[in-house]
């Protein structure tokens, strides 16, 4: 059977699971239970962590790592601290010299104690340093121990999906973008995309796409085998979809950035699993706010060369004073509408925008979605509560999605996103609802979406009629979602809000 009709049988056979049937009056009666839980934290967080989240669009997965499973793989792997910086390092270890194998420096509780703060945010007091500082700094630190290991990595955040009943995870990497900057560096960048690809490719960009697609391979076969897929019945986490993002580093000298540019759209275009690319590395750094319209018009060159490819930008992650207002003013505007970016990472510094109220509006009507990550800005830029615009975009229309950014070094996970959100902004059942939605709605997955009116989650005409997810889909349906993948999930996820809402109203209450 092919993988597209296994996929048919697999959703015709959800959907009867569900024939017993949700109704619009069990969403309702969900809703009501869910004002119960306002003054019962715990029992919120029970209700969360069961709710189908669709899926995480703004997941770093070196970041998306705590910092016990990065210190196990340093010490299985022989790697080395240097205890001044608690930095891991390959061998040779020298003790002696403050370089003692991380095996053995972290035997002991307060040491290794001490090394899950260093790597992380744990216990972090804004002091000396500030959060953003901290925050940044893991990523140099810890790198050593996630260059063999990215299947292990797959399989952790895979687990931990599956866990909160995530069924897909678009997760931003470097496949194979840091081979991009020699040839970069070599061939220059004169303000001319159309030349300097031509170049480029002379130079052989586009050979790290294969190689690109066996890493892939590589950390996917790694991921079923520590899961375990090949058992009946298979791990849950095994189900979780993953798809990638190709990083390019924001901080890199303009030659540099074009050529990592251009081989995310390479890789995009020829690796399916690849199916967008981000701008990453901190945005207030001093090069990415010096070439940030530069890099803007980088893509859209590259995107008029190289059309259907989908960006989403790390855009306003931003705040006043971490760095000049003129710097706060065009970032996500930009984005949007220099670069075509369908989605915007963070978009915190919004208010400060030049002209943003058309710019809000602008966003609702292009559907352009914000990857909206509470903790994330809480840490790292020290915005939280009523200064965060989440409401503000709610209130424009602009569509937004809850997601991790870092679920390791901040030490969270989806579901206290959710539960964050919730408590902060008083979201009703019905918000984060929609949200869960377009987390799948605006993901890069390919096909068509199941909703012709995402707002009001109205189906396309080949799936209309009972609510979606909870009967058998008809025969056209059934073509429809065997031939987009998008909408196979989207099915999936109202299967699965049916069974959960059935099982929230059939709950006893107590
Ligand atoms: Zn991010």
């Amino acid at each position: 059977m092919s993988r597209i009709a296994r996929l048919a049988a697999a959703l015709a056979t959800l959907a009867l699971a569900a024939c017993t049937a949700v109704s619009p009056g069990d969403e309702r009666a969900v809703a009501t239970h869910f004002e119960s839980l306002r003054d019962r934290p715990p029992e919120l967080v029970m209700f969360l962590r069961r709710m189908p989240k669709g899926g995480d669009l703004h997941n770093h997965l070196s970041g998306a790592i705590y910092a016990e499973s990065l210190i196990r793989w340093a010490a299985e792997d022989g790697l080395c601290l240097i205890v001044v910086s608690n930095t891991f390092v390959p061998p040779p270890c020298d003790p002696g010299a403050g370089k003692p194998p991380v095996a053995e420096h972290a035997r002991s509780s307060s040491a290794y104690n001490a090394l899950i703060d260093a790597l992380s945010t744990r216990n972090y007091t804004q002091g000396s340093r500030s959060g953003h500082d901290q925050f940044f700094a893991t990523f140099g630190r810890f790198g050593a121990a996630t260059e063999k290991r990215a299947g292990d990595m797959l399989a952790e955040v895979a687990t931990r999906a599956a866990g909160q009943n995530i069924a897909y995870l678009e997760l931003m990497l470097s496949p194979r973008t840091w081979e991009a900057r020699p040839l970069g560096a070599r061939i220059g960048w004169d303000g001319n995309a159309a030349d300097t690809l031509a170049k480029l490719r002379e130079a052989g960009l586009a050979d790290s796409v294969p190689r690109a697609s066996q890493d892939i391979d590589a950390a996917e076969a790694r991921l079923r085998a520590v899961l375990g897929c090949g058992a009946t019945p298979q791990p849950p986490a095994c189900a979780v979809t993953i798809r990638y993002i190709a990083q390019i580093s924001r901080t890199l000298p303009a030659a540099e950035v074009f050529a990592q540019t251009a081989l995310a759209f390479e890789l995009v275009r020829r690796e399916k699993r690849i199916v967008g690319l981000n701008f990453v590395q901190p945005e207030d750094d001093r090069t990415a706010l010096a070439d940030y319209s530069a890099q803007m018009r980088m893509i859209r060159d590259l995107s008029a060369l190289m059309p259907e490819v989908p960006v989403s930008l790390h855009a306003g992650e931003l705040w006043l004073g971490l760095v000049p207002p003129e710097a706060l003013r065009f970032h996500i505007r930009e984005a949007v509408e220099v670069a075509g970016a369908r989605r915007i990472g963070h978009g915190v510094a919004i208010a400060f925008e030049d002209g943003a109220e058309q710019l809000l509006a602008e966003m609702a009507r292009r559907n352009v979605l914000v990857e909206i990550n509470l903790t994330s800005n809480d840490v790292i830029l020290d915005v939280r509560g009523a200064q965060h615009p989440l409401p503000l975009y709610q209130r424009h229309g602009v569509p937004v999605a809850l997601s991790t950014d870092d679920e390791g070094v901040s030490r969270i996970d989806l579901s206290n996103e959710y539960r964050r959100a919730v408590e902060t902004y008083r979201l009703s059942y019905g918000e984060i609802k929609a949200m869960v939605r377009n987390s799948l709605t605006y993901s890069f997955l390919t096909g068509e979406s199941l909703w012709r009116d995402p707002r009001e989650a109205r189906p396309i005409a080949a799936c209309a009629g009972d609510p979606p997810g909870t009967v058998a889909p008809s025969a056209p349906c059934a073509a429809f979602l065997a031939a987009s993948e998008k909408a196979a999930l989207q099915w999936r996820l109202e299967t699965d809000f049916a069974a959960f809402e059935r099982s929230v109203v059939a709950a006893p209450r107590r």
